[in-house]
């Protein structure tokens, strides 16, 4: 899939900047200094507005193409398979930003095959949750953690490509002071609802409950886009019936069927909360993080009451 994305064009080239966004963000210098950035579904909120080109130059251009390789079918990031054609897009990379935390198992082996190949871990020193063992990596769902991973990937970035920092950092401070301002909404939001029980679809909230004061007591799904067994079934079932308020929250990237099972047996009422994971690679895709985010909120709101 290609779109445009559109950059406030002021001069035509020569420094010819191209932005694509796709499922990870690589920064490639040319020689006539071209740029592309590819990006996480979820994370282009991230790196669009960090790895974007250096808005402060007076030299600024104007059209990239956009593309994104992780379909909105493919769920969650961890059901993303890296293919052929992306390794071949990585051999050209100069940088190569993932989310980090265990979530790009593909990594080991894109890493073995490029040595030049600069990673930029935007989870680096962000405190991990685990459980059972294993690391949970969807760090960004947490506001806090994605501020920390927007100032990660802009001094990797920086250090990567020192010539461009000041609009890195620029981009960044910008970027940062949005999320900010986000963080302070939810938390008006949301500290005070009176119920914080909740069921969610799969591993991907507790960074959030975390960082909100809400309790996970169940998880649908244990492998997201697998049914859950009639014993985990049983289980969720007997947990959502002792709750006061009894919500489910689906995620518009999966199946509710397992969600309607619990519901017609329980009488809990479902609410979708996405995990910013995908999205259409198009310009309203700059606001995507804080756009979802905010639905999440409103629909937490009416939910817990
Ligand atoms: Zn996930």
């Amino acid at each position: 899939m290609q779109t445009k994305l559109i950059l406030p064009a002021r001069d035509p080239l020569p420094d010819a900047y191209r932005l694509r966004l796709d499922d990870t963000c690589y920064v490639r210098r040319q020689p006539e200094r071209q740029y592309e950035g590819r990006f996480f579904p979820h994370r282009y909120f991230v790196l669009s507005d960090v790895c974007r080109p250096p808005s402060i130059s007076p030299r600024v251009l104007t059209v990239s193409p956009v593309t994104n390789m992780t379909k909105p079918q493919t769920g969650c990031l961890h059901d993303y398979q890296l293919t052929t054609e992306d390794m071949k897009t990585l051999e050209s990379a100069d940088a190569f930003v993932i989310n980090g935390a265990g979530m790009e198992g593909f990594l080991d082996k894109v890493i073995k095959k490029q040595k030049n190949l600069k990673v930029v871990d935007a989870s680096k020193d962000i405190d991990l949750l685990s459980e059972n063992g294993e690391q949970n990596p969807h760090v960004w769902l947490s506001v806090t953690a994605a501020i920390q991973q927007v100032k990660n990937i802009t001094e990797q970035l920086k250090a990567a490509d020192p010539q461009h920092a000041d609009a890195y950092q620029a981009n960044s401070d910008q970027y940062v002071n949005k999320l900010e301002n986000l963080k302070k909404e939810m938390h008006a939001a949301l500290d005070n609802v009176p119920n914080k029980d909740i069921v969610t679809f799969h591993e991907a909230f507790p960074y959030f409950a975390k960082e909100f004061g809400l309790n996970i007591i169940s998880v649908i799904e244990r492998e997201p886009g697998t049914e859950p067994t009639p014993t985990e079934l049983e289980a969720t079932i007997q947990q959502v019936n002792v709750l006061p308020v009894k919500v489910l929250f689906t995620e518009p990237q999966y199946s509710p069927s397992a969600a309607e099972t619990i519901a017609r047996e329980t009488g809990a009422k479902i609410y979708t909360l996405d995990p910013v994971v995908t999205g259409q690679a198009d310009d309203s895709a700059f606001n995507a993080y804080i756009d979802t985010m905010h639905k999440n909120m409103e629909t937490l709101k009416k939910a817990l009451q």
